[in-house]
């Protein structure tokens, strides 16, 4: 199950990893961008747990808001791209307890509305690597997925972005040379992924 309180964890949780790997992100945007990654995320992420509706027992709203003012706060290629992935998986979810089949398919809508904004594939180095493994492992195991699941994916899938060539973005200026270099985008949604992950970990312990 995933609740309101959950969503607000969720966003929380992925906040305080904003802002503990806010120089790790800015770093790699320093050699693949403009350094501005870390920046961006920690006052993005900062901003929506101020504004966070800490009343609501609708999980979509929680995520619909966090959306919204992860577009307006990020800027860079990635507020739209982070902000369209909340609002649009929001928009899916309404009510108090969500089965975790249930938020695959809010994600899943997120996804593509951030595929179809950011005009990203896969294989093109940007955080649609990271993300698109791990909704595709939350629709194949349903209510069935584990915690443990999501990490080992993710872990994975930042590993595969690594070797790509960055097609999108400043990145992309490097070609050939992108390779073998981590993305800042895949790297900060893999914190978001690992931050849902301690979350589900958590449960209803909240
Ligand atoms: P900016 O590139 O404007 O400085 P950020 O540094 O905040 O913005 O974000 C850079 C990240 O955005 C990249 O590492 C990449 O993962 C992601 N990105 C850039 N362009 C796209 C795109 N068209 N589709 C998906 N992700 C993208
Ligand atoms: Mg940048």
């Amino acid at each position: 199950m995933f609740t309101a309180e959950m969503a607000r964890q969720w966003v929380k949780e992925s906040a305080r990893k904003m802002e503990a790997n806010k120089e790790e992100l800015t770093n790699l945007d320093q050699v693949l961008g403009d350094g501005d990654h870390g920046l961006n995320m920690n006052r993005g992420f900062k901003a929506a747990v101020e504004q966070l509706d800490e009343e609501t027992v609708d999980a979509g709203a929680v995520l619909k808001k966090t959306g919204t003012n992860l577009l307006s706060k990020i800027g860079g290629a990635s507020g739209p791209l982070y902000g369209t992935l909340f609002m649009k998986s929001g928009n899916h979810l309404e009510g108090a307890e969500i089965e975790l089949s249930e938020l695959a398919i809010g994600l899943r809508n997120g996804l593509d509305g951030m595929k179809k904004r950011g005009k990203t594939e896969r294989e093109e180095k940007t955080m649609i690597d990271l993300l698109e493994p791990v909704v595709e492992l939350m629709e194949e195991k349903g209510n069935d997925l584990t915690p443990g699941q999501l990490t080992d994916m993710a872990k994975q899938a930042l590993e595969h972005v690594k070797g790509y060539e960055a097609k999108k973005g400043r990145a992309a200026y490097y070609k050939e040379k992108s390779k073998g270099k981590q993305d800042a985008g895949a790297q900060s949604s893999y914190y978001i992924i690992e931050a849902l992950a301690s979350v589900l970990e958590k449960g209803g312990a909240y």
